[in-house]
């Protein structure tokens, strides 16, 4: 595929700490990029640069060729909501919400009426299989469900990019394999590319690539898949 994202020597420090050290890491449309490596080597700061939620002070990020340093903060967090997708490890989901209304959340926010959103979160539920929860609200669901709603309501806007960060480090293992079974499944059918941060071996073996970030900086790592 195309390339979609594209970090060059992206250096980001906070305060004395370098968590990023020239990290360069292409993405291609609809390939799973797992970043791997040790606590504190910046997979998450990398993250948030290639996201746009971080501005790297050396570097560049580049989305479908546009510098993201060169985007305004309006544009910047109108592509975040058009074009990305986000699951986190925990707390995504909004608690006073059911299952539905936060996976039509994202919708909402880019402006589809109450009624619209509803019935494409309610197709995206069914089309994971998650149609019992959707009355439910985050509370009463188990943590793995939870996660899946959260894969749902990142699908739901057709990103071209999810961004996970630590998507199962909640969950036990087999609760772990199959959000990540169901979340690699689900982007693969819309063409998404994933770009996934974890520590564990079994997570990444979901990916297509693993990049290791060791002191702020990128390695291609070999595998056969
Ligand atoms: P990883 O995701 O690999 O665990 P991070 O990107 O979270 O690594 O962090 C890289 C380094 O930057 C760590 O030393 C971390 O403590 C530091 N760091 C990350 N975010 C911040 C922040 N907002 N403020 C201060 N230090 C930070
Ligand atoms: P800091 O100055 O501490 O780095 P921030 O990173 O939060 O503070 O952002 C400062 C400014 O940079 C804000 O206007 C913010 O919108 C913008 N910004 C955030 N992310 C990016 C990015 N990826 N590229 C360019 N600018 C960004």
């Amino acid at each position: 595929g195309d390339v979609l994202l594209e970090a060059d020597g992206v250096g980001k420090a906070y305060g004395p700490t370098e968590a990023l050290a020239g990290a360069s890491l292409r993405v291609r449309a609809g390939e799973v990029v797992a970043l791997m490596g040790p606590s504190g080597a910046g997979k998450s700061t990398l993250l948030h640069c290639l996201a746009g939620i971080v501005r790297p002070d050396s570097g560049t990020v580049r989305y479908r060729g546009a510098d993201l340093a060169t985007l305004s903060d309006r544009a910047r967090s109108a592509l975040r909501r058009t074009d990305f997708g986000f699951v986190f490890q925990f707390g995504q989901l909004v608690p006073e919400l059911t299952c539905l209304e936060n996976v039509a959340l994202p919708l909402r926010l880019n402006g589809a009426r109450g009624r619209a959103a509803a019935q494409r979160a309610r197709t995206m539920l069914a089309d994971l299989g998650l149609e019992d929860v959707a009355g439910k609200r985050p509370g009463e669901v188990s943590g793995g469900q939870g996660q899946r709603v959260a894969v749902a309501r990142a699908l739901v806007t057709a990103p071209s990019v999810v961004f996970a960060d630590e998507p199962t480090g909640a969950l036990d293992s087999l609760n772990g394999e199959q959000v990540m079974q169901l979340l690699t499944t689900a982007a693969r059918e819309r063409d998404a590319a994933i770009v996934l941060v974890t520590h564990e071996p079994r997570v990444a073996a979901y990916s297509d690539r693993e990049v290791v970030v060791r002191d702020g900086r990128t390695r291609e790592l070999e595998v056969t898949r």
